[in-house]
């Protein structure tokens, strides 16, 4: 492919992801296909020859997208949203063709340079305290990392070095392997996965903060916890607080666990990575209270704020606790060029804008279940997310989504709640409309009607 063909070929991809995407409620928005679809619709070796562009984009149709899930589809409703906006795409276009990789101011200075101005902007909106911020002369500030797992991971190592220090300063002889076998982190039991595997990859100790009947960790369960462990002569380092939860989208409480975390020397991660996003709303911006306690917080913009993936936001207070630990790999993309575009484009207005419209969808959708006695609601609805069950067995729960599943209608994931088998619907594409939303719903109650009548007989 030369320029010239270039020009013409990116000009029809465009035309395609256009098309695809003011198409995309036209296709099944799960695939039906079995596992190991793939092998057998393409040669078991790379051509030796080089083949047509014309070809290849005929095995998009063929091959890919038969076995696409279709995230940005307005009746995709599983896990948290996937970002997708133009401005992110056609930025994303300029970051391949710049194509530099930033590992050092001198790498590409407009990338050092962009993130560090693009995580202050952002900062700035989400009204994070002062010391988070860069500036010209801040001790704080922001990275892009790829993924929240990656920003809690960051976090947890820095801590653990911090720790380390800590103690060698009042007890010079214990070594490095003494401390870190008795060093404990705590988090939620309603964390996400990648934070049990951030303490794995550290190898240090870490315990699961049982959670109150709202699923969020309170002051006194993470208090008697750290008691006990220092008791046992262990030493309590880390906690990394969740605002959002997955499975429910439980927010825990900041402003009782700062202090706490505060008075034992325990550094305090947040890890917000779909909620964070709402909080450059006003009225959102009181669940991230107590985040100036923090030692460091993360949100996926790459979920909730229109910068395709993958954009995982981190700051810190201190960045000289975390040089040497910014992130895994050395190289880093041109990431930040996706947030001027995103910002530019829709402005803190259009940001906002975006979350109220889709935590408006959300409120419908708990209206519709509320109002029909066979449901229930299962935790607060506070953002995009509901979640919801029949009344009635886990086994009935798990064969109605089973066949929404099976419909390929609409797409919806399970979780967990104190044992009970629970639907989640979370308004993700950014093209969903009330009238998916009544749509969904009408296809959920059929479904159940259909459900409950087999049931009785
Ligand atoms: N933390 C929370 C609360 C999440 O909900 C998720 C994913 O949904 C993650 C972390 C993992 O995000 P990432 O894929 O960016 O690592």
């Amino acid at each position: 492919m030369d320029a010239a063909e270039f020009r013409r070929r990116g000009k029809e991809m465009v035309d395609y992801v256009a098309d695809y995407l003011e198409n995309i409620e036209k296709r099944p928005v799960y695939p039906d296909l079995e596992p190991g679809y793939l092998r057998s619709l393409i040669p078991n070796e790379a051509p030796l020859e080089p083949e047509s562009y014309e070809d290849i984009i005929k095995d998009v149709e063929r091959v890919i997208m038969p076995g696409v899930t279709h995230w940005h589809s307005p009746y995709f409703f599983a896990y948290f949203p996937a970002a997708s906006s133009y401005p992110a795409m056609v930025a994303d276009m300029l970051c391949g063709a710049i194509g530099c990789i930033g590992f050092s101011w001198a790498a590409s200075p407009a990338c050092t340079e962009l993130e560090t101005v693009m995580l202050d902007w952002l900062g700035k909106m989400l009204q994070l305290p002062e010391c988070f911020i860069a500036g010209t002369h801040g001790r704080g500030g922001g990275v892009i990392q790829g993924t929240a797992s990656e920003a809690t991971l960051m976090s947890l190592l820095a801590a653990r070095c911090k720790a380390v220090r800590r103690v060698q300063a009042i007890n010079a002889k214990k070594s490095e392997s003494e401390i870190l076998s008795k060093l404990v982190a705590y988090t939620s039991d309603q964390a996400h996965s990648s934070v049990e595997r951030a303490a794995l990859i550290g190898a240090v100790m870490m315990r699961k903060v049982p959670t109150d009947n709202h699923y969020a960790v309170r002051k006194e369960m993470l208090k008697k916890m750290v008691e006990e462990d220092k008791a046992a002569g262990l030493i309590p380092f880390y906690f990394c607080a969740t605002l959002g939860t997955t499975p429910s989208c439980a927010f825990d409480h900041l402003t009782e666990l700062g202090p706490l975390c505060n008075e034992e020397n325990m550094w305090m991660h947040i890890d917000a990575a779909y909620a964070g996003s709402a909080f450059v709303c006003p009225e959102f911006r009181p669940l991230l209270n107590g985040v100036e306690f923090a030692d460091s917080f993360n949100f996926n913009p790459h979920k909730w704020l229109l910068v395709n993936f993958d954009c995982s936001a981190m700051w810190v207070k201190e960045r000289a606790d975390i040089i040497g630990h910014w992130q895994i790999p050395l190289g880093r993309r041109f990431r930040s060029l996706k947030m001027w575009f995103v910002f530019r484009m829709y402005g803190l207005k259009g940001l906002q804008a975006h979350i109220r419209k889709q935590v408006a969808l959300a409120k419908e959708f708990e209206s519709l279940v509320r109002a029909d006695k066979r449901f229930e609601i299962c935790a607060e609805v506070v953002l995009g997310l509901v979640c919801f069950r029949l009344k009635g067995s886990n086994e009935l729960n798990q064969e109605l989504l089973k066949r929404i599943t099976k419909s390929r209608e609409i797409h919806l994931v399970p979780c967990q709640l104190s044992g009970r088998f629970v639907l989640r619907f979370a308004i993700c594409a950014r093209s969903t409309e009330s009238h998916h939303i009544q749509q969904a719903w009408q296809h959920i109650t059929q479904l159940t009607f259909e459900l409950l009548q087999e049931a009785s007989h």
